[in-house]
């Protein structure tokens, strides 16, 4: 499933291929996404040209003068930037062309995706109720130390709650909360202001060093497959079940909190 650093390295893929292009037709071959794409995404694109393109939470933002995109990926959804005569396969369901001879390709193999149309994107009532961007100044320790207090969940659930911080799935949850030595399972509302600063830091670094693995997929956004954007890199606990802690050797323990598994050490993390 694309996470936020892969939507980011998506962003920053397609963004200089698209920007100050005018959009001169959309095609959409299947409307039946996670929502129906209304027509007033095909009524309003035409004669735009793009001014950026942006990134909220897991939504991409393709910003004109006039109002914005929203393209969501989905469960499997990925982007990219192909000439206009690119035969398109049974997955391709949008096609948003340039008078540049380009075209954004959007393909969703399972249709959990979704394309709306906003003047005002940041009040679309799929974004305005969303919690800070965990890269952003705003999340930091005390935010989320003035958020937990009093809160019963655990400190796992209570980071990948979109409420409080967009962006943190389930693996960069097990592993900043490894970096940070903070038990998965402790109450949100038990966890110190100075653990919740390593905390803060830990997802900022899990975060943009995934983004960073993900720039060296970047040239794959032009001409490619529409493939690219996923990329692997070095975990620290999340999927080491019964394997060394790389700090101090203890076999890593797996357990299901919310239905999601977490990863994490018994010794190093209290
Ligand atoms: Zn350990």
């Amino acid at each position: 499933m694309p996470e936020l650093p892969e939507v980011e390295t998506s962003r920053r893929g397609i963004e200089p291929h698209i920007i100050d292009t005018t959009i001169s037709r959309v095609v959409i071959r299947e409307r039946r996404l996670r929502w129906p794409v209304a027509k007033t995404v095909d009524r309003k694109l035409p004669g735009q040209t793009i001014t950026s393109v942006g990134r909220r939470a897991k939504y991409l933002l393709i910003n004109t003068d006039q109002g914005s995109a929203i393209l969501h990926l989905g469960m499997s959804g990925s982007v990219c930037v192909v000439d206009h005569d690119t035969p398109a396969s049974v997955h391709d369901h949008v096609d948003i062309e340039f008078d540049s001879g380009l075209m954004l390709r959007f393909r969703d193999p399972r249709r959990f995706g979704s394309l709306h149309w906003s003047k005002n994107p940041l009040s679309h009532r799929l974004l305005r109720n969303l919690g800070p961007e965990p890269l952003g100044d705003e999340f930091d320790g005390d935010y989320l130390w003035q958020k937990s207090r009093g809160r019963t969940v655990s400190i796992k659930q209570f980071i990948m709650n979109a409420d409080i911080v967009v962006g943190v799935g389930n693996i960069y949850a097990s592993e900043s909360l490894f970096m940070a030595g903070i038990n998965p399972r402790r109450a949100a509302g038990r966890v110190a202001l100075h653990r919740y600063n390593a905390l803060a830091n830990a997802i900022k670094d899990v975060l943009s060093k995934a983004i960073k693995a993900g720039g060296t997929t970047l040239r794959d956004f032009y001409g490619g497959d529409g493939e690219a954007g996923y990329f692997q890199q070095q975990l620290e606990a999340y999927g080491r079940e019964d394997e060394p802690c790389r700090r101090c050797d203890t076999p890593i323990t797996a357990i299901v909190q919310g239905q999601r598994s977490t990863y994490y050490c018994k010794n190093c993390q209290t």
